[in-house]
């Protein structure tokens, strides 16, 4: 069967999650939020998850994770996701998320996981340390996106490997009970700006829990913070080029051109267009104010949703509610097809 036949049955939804693992970055905004909104408001039906079950695979303060969570809740909507239009909750509320992982688990297979790039970046030298949780995290996500029946699922390229473990886990249930029961979701990774790079070292990702907080911009960080970040951003000594050939082995130049052209909704071709043959030290500022022009009005709403937290929470609430009636009748469906007495 191909995946075109499996996934036409299927109406067409989107889904996906952040972690409120910390406060969200440029990175987050620009390769998950902001692409969000712009699903949402092409009219498909947009499931998005505060997946705080994912959060504590890492130690999470109980204080600080209620935080982040009503935070990150803040964050959708002031980079516009709606909440009525959307479905925007937080994943532990549904209880179908751990269930249907939990049978995932059962799915997956351990070379699969051990496979994983994010399993070997976040385990690190000291993986008999790390949680089981952590090692498991990828068929947990397989769970949040297929008890929707979702078909895309709009993520930064970091993500895809994934997406592809959740196409793996979902073709072998249904090759196993011999259903056609999941979809073959189908990773959405677009815009100039899929893997936003640290600040500090243009090979590793920007992250909302690097320990250097000069590593990324923060979506909260105030004008000056984002200005002075910029200014100590690593670079090169040369000017930019006028082509997007000339960014070749220049990963710093590169992420600084693609935030840039993505801020701006651009082609790198056309920022290059614009700034080629100029210094870091003209474009850097050009790209400061350009960053606080599009931040500062969603920092100040996240920061008016946050004086009314229960507010945020009312809102999870009821995105819950939305999201059990689509989960549960997949839960109960799952259990049949698995055999499971109910
Ligand atoms: P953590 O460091 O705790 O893993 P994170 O910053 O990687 O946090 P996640 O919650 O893991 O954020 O990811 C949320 C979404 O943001 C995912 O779709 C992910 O692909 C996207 N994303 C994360 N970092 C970047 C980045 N640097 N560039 C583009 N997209 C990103
Ligand atoms: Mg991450």
């Amino acid at each position: 069967m191909t995946e075109g036949q499996t996934n036409s049955a299927f109406t067409p939804r989107v889904f996906s999650g952040i972690q409120p693992s910390g406060g969200l970055t440029l990175g987050n905004y620009l390769g998950a939020l902001k692409r969000f909104a712009d699903s949402q408001n092409s009219g498909v039906e947009s499931i998005f998850c505060m997946v705080d079950m994912h959060a504590i695979t890492v130690w999470q303060d109980p204080a600080n994770l209620r935080r982040a969570t009503r935070e990150l809740c803040a964050g959708f909507i002031a980079s516009g996701v709606d909440p009525e239009k959307s479905v925007l909750f937080n994943q532990s509320q549904v209880a179908g998320h751990a269930e249907l992982g939990w049978i995932f688990n059962c799915v997956a297979r351990m070379g699969w996981m051990q496979r994983m790039t994010q399993w070997k970046d976040k385990a690190g030298k000291n993986s008999q340390n790390a949680s089981l949780g952590l090692f498991a995290y990828p068929a947990l996500m397989a769970a949040d996106i297929l008890l929707y029946h979702a078909t895309h699922v709009p993520v930064g390229e970091d993500q895809k490997q994934h997406v592809e473990l959740t196409r793996d886990i979902a073709t072998k249930f249904n090759h196993d009970y011999g259903v056609d029961f999941f979809p073959i979701p189908e990773p959405v990774i677009e815009g100039a700006a899929t893997r936003v790079m640290s600040l500090r070292d243009g090979t590793k990702k920007m992250s909302k829990s690097d320990p250097s907080d000069m590593s990324r911009i923060n979506m909260t960080d105030d004008a000056d913070t984002v200005a002075a970040k910029i200014r100590k951003a690593r670079t090169d000594p040369d000017a930019l080029p006028s082509e997007v050939d000339g960014l070749e082995g220049r990963a710093e130049a590169r992420n600084l051109v693609n935030i840039y052209a993505a801020l701006n909704d651009q082609t790198q071709a056309e920022v290059l267009a614009d700034v080629g043959g100029k210094q870091f030290s003209e474009f850097k500022p050009m790209l400061a104010d350009l960053a606080v022009s599009k931040l500062s009005p969603i920092s100040t709403e996240m920061a008016r949703l946050m004086e009314t937290p229960d507010e945020i929470d009312a809102i999870l609430r009821r995105g819950a509610e939305r999201a059990r009636e689509i989960a549960d009748p997949v839960i109960r469906q799952t259990r049949d097809i698995v055999g499971m007495v109910s």
